[in-house]
C-alpha cells in the first residue's frame, strides 16, 4: 500500500518549495491510489513558530491538497504532532540503545564549544565521530563506573548515533538514482536530547516506519541526511521507504524582474542588505553602483559584467560579488519580497517585526493557477500539457518524470497561469470572487456578469476586470492627452452633440446603439472612426476597453448621454 506523508516542521509558513514537496507528496499518493498523510514535525521547540501549523494547514487547504490523515481530521496512527508522541519514541530510545548504533553522551554544550574552539585554533574543523568520541564524555570512552555515577548523579545527557567506521553505504533515490557514501564522512547525530525528546532524524525514522509509510518524497537538501536515515532503518531492524528527494527551486531570471518602475525599490532593498553586511562602504555609493548594474540586467552582457576584474576598486568587487550570489542560486523566502512576487501560499505575518509578506491567495491568484504552476516546477506531463486539474495532474504524475536539475521559477508563468484560469473561470464563477474581494462595487450583479464577460479577457486578476473597466462604474474624470489629440478636432463637438440627441429615442442595445452609429457617419458622409473614436474617448477617458455600443449599453442611455455632454463641453 502505497503511504506518502508530507513532514513539515512548524517553524515558519509555508513557501514555495514547501507546497510542491506537498503537492507531489499529494499527487503520488494519489496517482498509486494510496494515501497522503500530514505529519507535523514540532520537536525542536527552539524553532516553534506559533501559528506555522495554521498557516500550514490553512495554506493547504487552499491549494486543495487535502490529506487523508493529519492532525485536524486525526486517522489510524494519530497523534500526528511528534510533540504528542513522546511515549512511542521513550520505547524506542530503549530499544536502540540496546543495540550497538547509540550511545548516550554527557558532553555539555560549553564543553563541546571548548572542544571545537581547541580544534579550529589547530586549523582543524571538530566533529563528534569515531576520531573523536573516544576523547569526549560518553559511554563509550567511560568505564561503566564513570557512566553509572554520572547517571545516579542525574547528569543530563543526550543520546548519539554510533556511526559505524569505514563502511560504504549505497543509497537509492527514485530521481536521482544510486549513489554511495563512505560513512567516515558521517558524524554521530544526537537522536534524543537531553530533555528526552528526539531530534528530527530519530522521531523521523520511527513515524515513516509506525505510520507505514513508503515513500519519502522530500527536498533535496535532505539527501545528505539519506545516509545516516538508512542505518537508523538498520539499526532498528526496519524495512526503509523508498525515497525521492526533489531538486531546488531557483530564483528567477533577474532580467524579467526588473524595470524602470521597480528598480528603485530593488535597489534599496538590495543595497540595504549590501551595507548591513559591508559596512565599510556607503549606502550612496553602494546604492548608486548597485542601480548602475540593475539598469544594466536586460543586456545580453550582464552576467559577464559582474565577472571579476583586476581593475576593480574594493567597492565594485564587493558588489559583483554579492550580487552574483544575490541573483542566482536558490529561491528564498526573501526573494519575494526584494523582487515583487509572493513566495508564500497565503499571507504571512513575521511574529517577530509585524511586516505582512504577500501571499498568493491574496495577491489574487486562483488557487488552481497557482498549484497548476507550481506543478510544472520540476515535472513535465506527458506532450508537455500544461493547463492540468489537480484530478489530471494526479492522473499523470510520475516521479520518474521529475527532474534532477534545479526549477527556475518564473513570475510571469505564474501570471500566465493566472491568466488561463480566469478564462476558464465563467462569468459567474468571477462574479462571485469579484463579490467577495473587497473592492467597492455598488452595481447590480447582471451588469457586473457582463462587465466581466466583455473584460476577462485581458485579466491577470480578477480584480483587472475592475481596474481595467473603471470606466463602467464611472465617469471618467479626465481624457488622455494623447487620445485627445488623436480623436478630437474642431468639428467633433458639434458631432458629438448631434449623434446624442439622436440616441434619445432608440431602444438602448449594443445591437442598435452600433446600428445607430452606422446610420449617423453614413448620413454625415463621416467614416466610423470619426464618431466611434471621440465617442469613446467621452465615455472611457482613454482609446481603450470593449467595443464603444457594449459600453454604452451597459452604463445606459443617461449615463452615456451625460459623458458625452461633459466632454463636448
Ligand atoms: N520536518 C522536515 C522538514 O521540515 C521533514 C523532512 C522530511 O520530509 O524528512 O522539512
Amino acid at each position: 500500500k502505497v503511504r506518502v506523508r508530507f513532514a513539515p516542521s512548524p517553524t515558519g509558513p509555508l513557501h514555495l518549495g514547501g507546497v510542491r514537496t506537498a503537492l507531489y507528496d499529494y499527487l503520488f499518493a494519489k496517482n498509486q491510489g494510496g494515501e497522503f498523510v500530514l505529519r507535523i514535525e514540532d520537536t525542536d521547540t527552539a524553532r516553534y513558530v506559533e501559528g506555522a501549523e495554521e498557516y500550514i494547514e490553512e495554506a493547504l487547504e487552499w491549494c486543495g491538497i487535502i490529506p487523508d490523515e493529519s492532525p485536524k481530521k486525526g486517522g489510524k496512527f494519530a497523534p500526528y504532532r511528534q510533540s504528542e508522541r513522546r511515549d512511542i519514541y521513550d520505547r524506542y530510545t530503549e530499544q536502540i540503545l540496546k543495540t550497538d548504533y547509540a550511545y548516550i553522551a554527557f558532553d555539555t554544550p560549553e564543553e563541546l564549544d571548548a572542544v571545537r574552539a581547541e580544534f579550529e585554533a589547530k586549523g582543524d574543523v571538530f566533529s563528534y565521530d569515531n576520531k573523536t568520541r573516544n576523547q569526549l564524555r560518553n559511554s563509550l570512552a567511560l568505564s561503566q563506573e564513570e557512566v553509572q555515577k554520572l547517571l545516579d548523579e542525574k547528569t543530563p545527557y543526550v543520546v548519539r548515533f554510533k556511526m559505524p567506521i569505514d563502511r560504504t553505504l549505497n543509497l537509492e533515490d527514485i530521481i536521482r538514482g544510486h549513489s554511495s557514501v563512505n560513512t567516515n564522512t558521517l558524524d554521530d547525530k544526537v537522536l534524543v536530547k537531553n530533555d528526552g525528546m528526539p531530534t528530527y532524524h530519530f522521531a523521523n525514522i520511527i513515524d515513516d516506519h509506525e505510520m507505514e509509510i513508503s515513500h519519502v518524497i522530500r527536498g533535496e537538501e535532505w539527501l545528505p541526511s539519506l545516509g545516516l536515515h538508512t542505518l537508523l532503518y538498520e539499526a532498528m531492524g526496519w524495512e526503509a521507504p523508498q525515497f525521492a528527494h526533489l531538486s531546488l527551486i531557483l530564483k528567477p531570471d533577474v532580467s524579467t524582474l526588473i524595470n524602470k518602475d521597480n528598480i528603485d525599490s530593488i535597489t534599496k532593498s538590495f543595497t540595504e542588505e549590501f551595507v548591513a553586511k559591508n559596512n565599510e562602504f556607503s549606502f550612496e555609493e553602494s546604492a548608486a553602483l548597485i542601480k548602475s548594474f540593475f539598469s544594466e540586467v536586460k543586456s545580453p552582457r550582464f552576467k559577464s559584467m559582474l565577472g571579476e576584474n583586476e581593475k576593480d576598486n574594493a567597492l565594485t568587487a564587493s558588489v559583483k560579488q554579492f550580487l552574483k550570489k544575490g541573483l542566482s542560486g536558490k529561491l528564498s523566502k526573501r526573494d519575494g519580497d526584494k523582487f515583487g512576487f509572493p513566495v508564500f501560499p497565503l499571507n504571512f505575518t513575521d511574529p517577530k517585526t509585524g511586516n505582512v509578506s504577500k501571499g498568493y491567495r491574496e495577491s489574487g491568484y486562483l488557487p488552481e493557477a497557482f498549484i497548476n504552476m507550481v506543478s510544472l516546477l520540476g515535472w513535465s506531463p506527458a506532450d508537455d500539457k500544461e493547463v492540468l486539474s489537480l484530478d489530471e495532474m494526479a492522473k499523470e504524475f510520475d516521479l520518474n518524470k521529475v527532474h534532477k536539475a534545479g526549477a527556475r521559477f518564473s513570475k510571469e508563468k505564474s501570471e500566465w497561469f493566472n491568466h488561463q484560469y480566469i478564462q476558464l473561470k465563467s462569468d459567474e464563477e468571477l462574479l462571485q470572487i469579484l463579490k467577495s474581494s473587497d473592492l467597492n462595487l455598488n452595481i447590480e450583479d447582471e451588469k457586473l456578469v457582463k462587465i466581466i464577460g466583455l473584460m476577462k479577457e485581458r485579466a491577470t486578476f480578477p480584480k483587472d476586470i475592475y481596474e481595467n473597466g473603471k470606466f463602467f462604474f464611472e465617469a471618467p474624470a479626465s481624457y488622455d492627452e494623447k487620445a485627445s489629440k488623436k480623436a478630437w478636432n474642431d468639428e467633433t463637438s458639434a458631432v458629438l452633440g448631434e449623434f446624442a440627441e439622436n440616441l434619445g429615442t432608440i431602444d438602448y442595445t449594443s445591437e442598435t446603439i452600433k446600428q445607430a452609429i452606422h446610420d449617423f457617419a453614413e448620413n454625415k458622409g463621416l467614416g466610423m472612426g470619426k464618431v466611434m473614436m471621440p465617442l469613446r474617448l467621452a465615455l472611457v477617458g482613454e482609446l481603450k476597453g470593449p467595443d464603444v455600443p457594449d459600453i454604452m449599453e451597459l452604463i445606459g442611455k443617461e449615463e452615456s448621454i451625460s459623458r458625452i455632454n461633459n466632454a463636448i463641453n
